[in-house]
């Protein structure tokens, strides 16, 4: 009787094992991360329902094959120092992106934890992989909202002075050139006072687009604040290649601007700078820029210096 009553027993355990198991399984396929685990001869022993959709592969793709094989070379190779770490017996842990189904790409944040056996030694790791593309999204658009204007779209100050530095760089090492322009849209302060500020901004947001369309696609237009736009023009550039830049500049403003319900024009002053045959600094490029645009509203406005 007794070994009978010890056999039900055990079933009754196996069957809440069981249940258990199911439970745990359950759980594991619905967290929203990718989890598998890979013993120390690369092979999966277990991977969760995420983990198979994240790679379009079935359960049985993936358990009991090596890494190499269900990653493939190339991705095999990439991780191979992060899943040395892990064998090692320290947690590893990487980005990477991966090219979905649809072919859209998901920016992908993987840790490997390693396992460890009470003596210490490792059995395997356990491979944590979390989908962070919305989070990448928001990083990468602040980034762009700290170093472009949000009214027109262009660089701002800060990145424009990064753009500036470059072409100095350049220009110390190879002596390519390059023209700096600073551009000041004339009697701006009128329009807003008579059209209000909101007819302002569209002014500006198509003053933007305009210049923008005078120049090349390597060249730099950036919004510095207000009505006060900066250029950097890529050389190889000489005087008469700046100076038609400039005066195309000026031109392209004698059509109107359509805003909502009036159209209105504006002119513009130009002041430029020419980085010449030897190294510049930054500071004395940007006052001759500077003196240059002075000299070209001083001079009547609607017109460009060449400093
Ligand atoms: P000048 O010919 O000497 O350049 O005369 P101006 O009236 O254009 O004078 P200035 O360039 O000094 O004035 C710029 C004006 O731009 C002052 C300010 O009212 C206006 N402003 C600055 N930022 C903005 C903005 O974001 N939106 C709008 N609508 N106006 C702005
Ligand atoms: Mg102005």
């Amino acid at each position: 009787m007794a070994i009978r009553r010890e056999a039900i027993e055990d079933t009754g355990a196996a069957i809440a094992l069981q249940q258990s198991e199911a439970r745990l399984r359950l759980m594991i396929d619905a967290v929203p991360a990718m989890i598998t685990y890979i013993d120390t001869s690369e092979r999966y022993l277990f991977s969760n329902l995420p983990y198979m959709r994240m790679l379009g592969l079935a359960r049985e793709q993936i358990v009991g094959r090596n890494m190499r094989e269900v990653l493939g070379d190339a991705l095999y190779e990439r991780i191979g120092p992060y899943k040395e770490q892990a064998l090692s017996g320290q947690t590893a842990h990487y980005e990477r992106q991966h090219r979905r189904d649809d072919g859209s790409v998901a920016d992908l944040s993987v840790t490997f934890v390693p396992h460890l056996s009470d003596d210490g030694t490792v059995e395997g790791f356990f491979s944590l992989t979390l989908d962070i593309t919305e989070l990448k999204n928001l990083e990468r658009e602040l980034a762009h909202i700290a170093r472009h204007d949000t009214l027109t779209g262009l660089p701002n100050r800060a990145l424009f002075a990064d753009r500036l530095a470059q072409a100095i760089e350049r220009h110390k090492r190879d002596g390519t050139g390059f023209a700096l322009a600073y551009l000041d849209i004339d009697k701006f302060k009128a329009i807003n006072d008579t059209l209000g500020h909101a007819a302002g901004d569209q002014l500006l947001a198509g003053f933007a687009a305009r210049v923008r369309q005078c120049v090349r696609g390597v060249d730099t237009l950036a919004r510095l604040g207000g009505d006060e736009f900066a250029l950097l023009l890529e050389g190889p550039i000489t005087a008469t290649g700046a100076g038609a830049v400039a005066a195309k500049i000026v031109a392209a403003m004698q059509a109107p601007f359509d805003l909502e319900e009036r159209q209105v024009q504006v002119t513009t002053s130009v002041g430029i700078a020419l980085a010449g045959d030897r190294p510049v600094l930054a500071a004395d490029i940007n006052a001759r820029a500077d003196a240059a645009l002075y000299d070209a509203k001083a001079a009547g406005r609607n017109t460009f210096v060449l400093r």
